[in-house]
């Protein structure tokens, strides 16, 4: 039987590369790790993390003006970007020291380099030349944002890498993309004063969302003074002389902005990997092509996370990164489970989600019934913001299972995670309804909503 070098080697110090290489660390394997850049990947460098540290930096201005409604009276209020940058660096840190100490401490070998795949069991770390082998190896080194390169100007922009370290708050933004991190960002960057105008070429932001929550979410931000423009994408963009940028959009206009971000999909890390030369194929998009356990097109070599094309998703990969555990070295064959994963979208006012749109319902299903409840949450009552809360549950019903669940407002994330569990467990309405509410919350709404707002039979709406 061949020696290799390492049980396991893992490309990409991500979520999902971390978890698999510390894990098997701890159960005893011989690991090695490859990572060029930071440990921690996107969701903690320079994605959901500080991404959600910018969220909550970005809502305290809501937060003065409520104030006044509940009596107090708040000073003048100043935002220092660079104190952001600084504290938010501070925390990304200590994570990044977590995620390398996990690993060292299930005596995995970390490699500082970027690593490529010479054969199915050998890998070169570039930074030295050296080679290594492995028996088995993973590849979960992710994805980046598209350059858009068929855009004019693609050069001025950026991506949501370099809104992260931008020395100078902008006065003035242009936002490509209608998916989570243009919206996710418009919000961030006009609550922290910014002007901010999202471009999205689609009709309706947030297209795999559900209509309602796109609607509101729309109208809510339109509402805050965010400019909006769909069906509508950027042409060009050229740099003043002042350093500026003049943005051009196919309706005609065009907008001065300090800085243009590019929000258009994440595309996989895959070049330079020495795939072909393992032997492992890529589909259309450059994904690597896996079977329903991460296994490759080589019996040995197996990928997770944004790598692949499945869904973009830290715990998704996390998840993926542990049934290729069970998979590879427990004699557990175990498929990840992608149905009905819960997400949320931060942006302001958020959205929560679980499971299929009412539109997808519709179609899947010949008998639905949607419970609608539009308010004005508690907490907006005295702050006299006007914002609207969206709670929607979409049943089968036939099978009397809540299918979907569709939130938007305050919290609606938290929520959303509570949800995926008894829609997991495949919960009935009928057990949503026997349930207590807590009170005073929104999230009662969920549990006290009897009667179907509407039906849809054979696609028909029926009210
Ligand atoms: P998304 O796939 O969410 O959205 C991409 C957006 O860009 C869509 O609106 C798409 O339009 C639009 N688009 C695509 N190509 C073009 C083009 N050539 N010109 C103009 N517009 C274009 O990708 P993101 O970049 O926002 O995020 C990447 C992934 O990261 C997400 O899919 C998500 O899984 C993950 N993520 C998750 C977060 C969370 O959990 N909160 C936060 C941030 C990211 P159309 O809809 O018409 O195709």
């Amino acid at each position: 039987m061949a020696t290799y070098d390492y049980d396991l080697f893992v490309i990409g110090g991500g979520s999902g590369g971390v978890r698999a290489g510390r894990l098997a660390g701890a159960m005893g394997k011989r690991v090695g790790l490859a990572e060029a850049y930071r440990m921690g990947g996107t969701c903690v460098i320079r994605g959901c993390v500080p991404k959600k540290l910018f969220v909550y930096a970005s809502q305290f201005q809501e937060h003065f003006d409520a104030a006044a409604g509940y009596g107090w009276t708040v000073g003048k209020s100043t935002f220092d970007w660079p104190t952001l940058i600084a504290n938010k660096d501070r925390e990304i840190a200590r994570l990044e020291g977590l995620y390398r100490k996990g690993l060292e401490n299930s005596d995995v070998e970390i490699f500082e380099s970027r690593a490529m795949l010479i054969d199915d069991h050998t890998i070169e770390i570039l930074k030295t030349g050296k080679r290594v082998t492995a028996d088995q190896i993973l590849i979960a080194v992710g994805g980046h944002p598209s350059p858009h390169p068929s855009l004019p100007g693609n050069e001025f922009c950026i991506s949501s890498n370099e809104a992260f370290h931008l020395d100078t708050l902008p006065k003035a933004i242009v936002i490509e993309g209608g998916g989570y991190i243009a919206v996710e960002f418009a919000n961030i960057f006009h609550g922290l004063g910014v002007d901010t105008t999202l471009v999205y070429r689609g009709k309706e932001i947030l297209s795999r969302f559900d209509q309602d929550l796109r609607h509101m979410l729309h109208a809510a931000m339109a509402e805050k003074g965010i400019h909006v423009r769909c069906t509508e994408i950027i042409t060009r963009v050229e740099r003043q002389d002042d350093g500026r940028k003049l943005v051009h959009l196919s309706g005609g206009d065009a907008i001065v902005a300090d800085q243009v971000m590019l929000a258009i999909g994440r595309v996989p890390n895959t070049t330079s990997l020495g795939l072909e030369a393992a032997g492992v194929a890529v589909d259309e998009t450059g994904a690597i092509k896996v079977d329903g356990y991460s296994r490759t097109s080589r019996e040995n070599i197996w990928a997770v996370g944004d790598v692949t094309n499945r869904v973009q998703l830290t715990p998704v990969a996390i998840h993926e990164a542990m049934c290729f555990l069970e998979t590879a070295f427990k004699n557990n064959p175990t498929k990840p489970d992608h149905a009905l994963i819960a997400t949320a979208v931060f942006s302001q006012p958020e959205i929560g989600t679980v499971g299929l749109t009412e539109q997808d319902a519709a179609r899947t299903f010949k008998a639905v019934e949607v419970y609608r409840a539009v308010f004005r949450p508690m907490r907006n009552t005295l702050s006299g913001s006007t914002e609207k809360m969206l709670m929607k549950l979409i049943v089968d019903a036939d099978s009397r299972k809540v299918v979907g669940a569709h939130i938007l407002g305050p919290d609606a994330g938290e929520m959303a995670q509570l949800l995926a569990i008894p829609m997991k467990a495949g919960c009935t309405k009928e057990d949503f309804d026997r349930t207590m509410a807590v009170h005073p919350t929104a999230a009662e709404e969920l549990v006290t909503m009897y009667k179907p707002t509407y039906r849809i039979v054979d696609g028909a709406r029926i009210d």
